[in-house]
């Protein structure tokens, strides 16, 4: 008989476990509180641990086609704008890591899975805002908060950083780092300096980066800027408004400075994560995505953490209903330890990022010295085929 999964919340990774999941044969329903399914912000880097799976799913060549191949990851010192340390995305890169890795608008890679997740029978709603998930006898049941009740064998709460239903497992909240992000897509031919970025740039500075690169094959320019806040700090509630942005990259070479001037500013976001928890099964509803662990954002890994989790669930459908506990103990035991320690090292490199004063001047000349192929080093762990 078809197993029945209802995954709550529709961001990338519930539109991600709805088409792994269709794929081998089960019947999904997708709950999106949301009005329409989209995705607000800007770009995604999605190294090759992502671009595997996709190839996986057969979505790939659709997705990359929407998005760019940059030629290298490149660091810079934003203060002096100095060159620090590269690595090559080319064919070595590619054949290390058995993927690309590419850079794609959130809203192309997100219709693209809503459309490929429908078309192998995924049923994906919207405006359907959850309020429960309670475990009865073989199956759960899900409630809306217009009162319908959904029936299936199993849930996936995957409802974001600020899920409702983590709450039954954890009594955890967000966790602010202090530091908010602008970020901002334009046209390239509206920048000027635009033309010939083909990299994914960061120049990271003290209290701040700054995050350059094309997008939609080279027509699009997407930036991001993040800054520790002041307003923050002095405990306001409304922290990290536009007048911070310009103070926060007062510092910096005036290359970063003007490419300040290339960011949306009327929306920001704060940036939060969460304490890394290690139990996300409830009876038959698993967390998943951000809801599970939702990390800071240095190591371009959150959405594909995402994506391998719903490859994970879709891995692990059990041939009897009757065996979902055993499955889902078994997805939370494998992906636990790599996520948390995603978000835990993730956090880590932001600080180094970060540094000042001497700590800057080491973080630096370390990141001289890392170049060529003995930077997969650094790296295996988080990208290899193995690492997953
Ligand atoms: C500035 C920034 C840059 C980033 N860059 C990268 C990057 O380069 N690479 C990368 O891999 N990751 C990156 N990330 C992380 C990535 O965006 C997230 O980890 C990823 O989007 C999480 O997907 P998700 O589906 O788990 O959660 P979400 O995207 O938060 O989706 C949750 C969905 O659930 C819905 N929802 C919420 N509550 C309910 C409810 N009660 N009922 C029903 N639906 C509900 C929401 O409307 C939403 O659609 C970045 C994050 C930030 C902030």
């Amino acid at each position: 008989m078809t197993t029945k999964v209802i995954v709550a919340g529709g961001g990338i990774g519930g539109v991600a476990s709805a088409l792994a999941l269709s794929k081998r044969g089960a019947e999904v329903t997708v709950l999106e509180s949301a009005p329409e399914f989209g995705e607000v912000g800007a770009g995604l880097q999605i190294g090759p641990h992502g671009s595997r799976i996709l190839q996986e799913w057969g979505v790939f060549d659709e997705v990359v086609a929407r998005g760019v191949l940059p030629k290298n990851l490149v660091f810079r010192d934003a203060i002096t704008a100095e060159e620090l340390t590269r690595l090559d995305l080319g064919a070595d890169f590619q054949r290390h890591y058995g993927g690309v890795y590419f850079v794609v608008h959130r809203s192309d890679l997100h219709s693209a899975l809503v459309t490929a997740a429908r078309a192998a029978g995924a049923d994906l709603r919207t405006d359907s805002r959850v309020v429960d998930v309670v475990t009865e006898g073989d199956g759960v049941r899900v409630t809306l908060a217009d009162g319908e009740e959904l029936t299936g064998d199993v849930a996936l709460g995957m409802d974001g950083l600020k899920s409702t239903l983590r709450a039954k497992l954890s009594e955890d909240e967000p966790v602010g780092s202090g530091y908010a992000a602008y970020r901002g897509t334009f046209p390239i031919d509206q920048v000027p300096f635009a033309a010939d970025i083909e990299d994914v740039i960061g120049y990271i500075g003290p209290g701040c980066h700054f995050i350059q690169y094309p997008l939609r094959g080279g027509a699009m320019l997407n930036q991001v800027a993040v800054f520790h806040s002041p307003g923050y700090e002095r405990g306001e509630v409304e922290w990290g408004g536009p007048s911070e942005l310009d103070d926060a990259f007062a510092r910096c070479h005036p290359t970063v400075r003007a490419a300040t001037e290339h960011l949306w500013r009327d929306r920001w976001w704060p940036m939060y994560d969460r304490e890394p928890i290690s139990d996300w099964v409830d009876g038959r509803m698993l967390l998943l995505g951000d809801a599970a662990h939702p990390p800071l954002q240095y190591l371009a890994s959150g959405a594909v953490m995402a994506l391998e989790d719903a490859r994970s669930i879709a891995d692990h459908i059990p041939a009897d209903a009757a065996d979902w506990p055993t499955a889902l103990a078994a997805v939370n035991a494998v992906r636990a330890p790599r996520c948390n320690r995603i978000m835990s090292t993730g956090r880590m490199w932001g600080e180094l990022w970060h540094l000042d004063g001497a700590g800057r001047v080491a973080r630096n000349e370390l990141f001289r010295l890392v170049r060529g192929d003995g930077a997969y080093k650094y790296t295996d762990w988080l990208w290899s085929p193995q690492s997953a």
